[in-house]
């Protein structure tokens, strides 16, 4: 029996974790299970999978989630905030830690599993677009095994070669084409861009995500992210990986070789593939997933992305260049314009637009240490909110032209 913390189980990435850990009784059992401030469906999860250990981020909703436990006679011990996701981390009893926490909150329990051996089944993007070097340094150090759940880079992963390498064309690679679904918006004018709402926004063709991600995907945002994520993942260089728009996100990406030859991973658009990739490796057990049917889908289109509508896959490149702590930054930029925007504080284009003045305001430094990063990601936080205040408080809302 292997023993899995799910951090973020409450989340899209989590349910579905739980899911195919359900499928696998005999093989997989829940350790611990974490939650931001959801006390009812964190009780709920407690009830149905029987976990060692619960945590909230919150203080509050820990404190009220004991008192539930307590009366459903459950035997779960609930932890707090930071140091408890990070003890269930590393616990010595945990093989498997799946991390599904969004954003930068999900940095530090991340680290811990690296740092402590883990498996680490990394959703979290963001881990890797603030701390890259830091974090694959933990993972090397800790001698963890990290497998990229995002299907992008989960895919890239099953098609590349497992010979270690310094650089890709070491090993034949000529790029790592990542695919990408466009959005809702891909055939949208800038006009109609304009006028994007939250309701919109959420709305994704073919993924259903948590709503940070989703926003992040219409915006093309979540590309860039993904760009990053790639860079460090498997060591490449940005001229390195292509950004390729396929609206069926059935080819979840490819490798293109020197000799010709593209690889690509193909399969219905479900997490539960990567998730069963993930907590499987190397064996491949059964996640749930319908087989692809090749003749329903019957074509597959491609095209360039348009970084004049979508400049946010434009910025993450601009970051990656400038190196240091400019991803995080833009990390940090980023998710303080998407909640403004869910929050109908900022309009949709303002996004991109308080993203750039950001990374052009806040200037890059040479990573040091995670404590530097949080910092660093705090002061951009700051920087925005306080640029979506004057926008914000202005008396006359001007429209904004990008
Ligand atoms: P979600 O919003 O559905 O779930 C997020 C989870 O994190 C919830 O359990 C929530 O309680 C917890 N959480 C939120 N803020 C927290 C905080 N401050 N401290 C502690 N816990 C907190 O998100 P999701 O769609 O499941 O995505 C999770 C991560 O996986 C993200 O980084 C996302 O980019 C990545 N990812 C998701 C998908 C997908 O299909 N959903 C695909 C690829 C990558
Ligand atoms: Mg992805």
């Amino acid at each position: 029996m292997q023993y899995v913390t799910i951090l973020g189980s409450t989340g899209t990435i989590g349910q579905q974790t739980l899911d195919v850990i359900s499928q696998h009784p005999g093989r997989y059992g829940v350790f611990a299970l974490t939650a931001h401030s959801n006390v009812e469906a964190m009780l709920q999860q407690c009830a149905q999978y029987q976990p060692r250990y619960a945590v909230m981020q919150d203080a509050a909703s820990a404190q009220l989630l004991q008192q539930r436990v307590q009366a459903e006679q459950l035997k779960i011990e609930v932890l707090a905030g930071v140091d408890g996701l990070t003890e269930v981390a590393a616990h010595a009893e945990v093989s498997i830690v799946m991390a599904a926490i969004v954003g930068a909150a999900g940095l530090l329990p991340a680290l811990a599993a690296a740092k402590a051996g883990k498996k680490i089944l990394l959703a979290n993007k963001e881990t890797l677009v603030m701390a890259g070097q830091l974090f694959m340094d933990a993972v090397k150090q800790g001698q963890a095994t990290l497998l990229p759940i995002d299907s992008e880079h989960n895919a890239i992963f099953q098609v590349m070669p497992r010979q270690a390498y310094s650089d890709l064309r070491d090993v034949g690679v000529n790029q790592i084409i990542l695919t990408a679904s466009g959005g809702p918006f891909r055939r949208y004018t800038q006009a109609q861009l304009q006028d994007v709402t939250p309701a919109l926004a959420l709305k994704h063709p073919n993924w259903v995500m948590g709503a940070k991600i989703t926003i992040d995907s219409s915006t093309l945002m979540n590309k860039g992210l993904e760009v990053i994520e790639a860079r460090w993942l498997f060591d490449a260089r940005p001229e390195q990986i292509e950004v390729v728009v396929h609206p069926q996100s059935v080819i979840h990406s490819m490798v293109s070789y020197v000799d010709g030859s593209i690889l690509a991973q193909l399969g219905n658009p479900d997490m539960r593939t990567p998730i069963a990739y993930g907590l499987a490796y190397p064996e491949r057990i059964a996640s749930g997933v319908k087989p692809l049917s090749l003749i329903e889908v019957a074509k597959l289109e491609f095209e360039a992305p348009d970084t004049q509508r979508f400049p946010c896959l434009s910025l993450a490149y601009d970051a990656l260049a400038a190196g240091g702590t400019a991803p995080a930054i833009l990390n940090a930029a980023n998710e303080v314009a998407v909640a403004a925007f869910l929050r109908e504080q900022i309009q949709y284009l303002d996004i991109p637009r308080l993203l750039e003045m950001t990374l052009q305001q806040l200037p890059a430094e040479q990573v040091q240490s995670i404590e530097q990063l949080l910092a660093i990601d705090a002061e951009a936080r700051a920087f925005v909110t306080q640029a979506i205040a004057n926008m914000t408080t202005a008396p006359v809302r001007k429209a904004v032209s990008v």
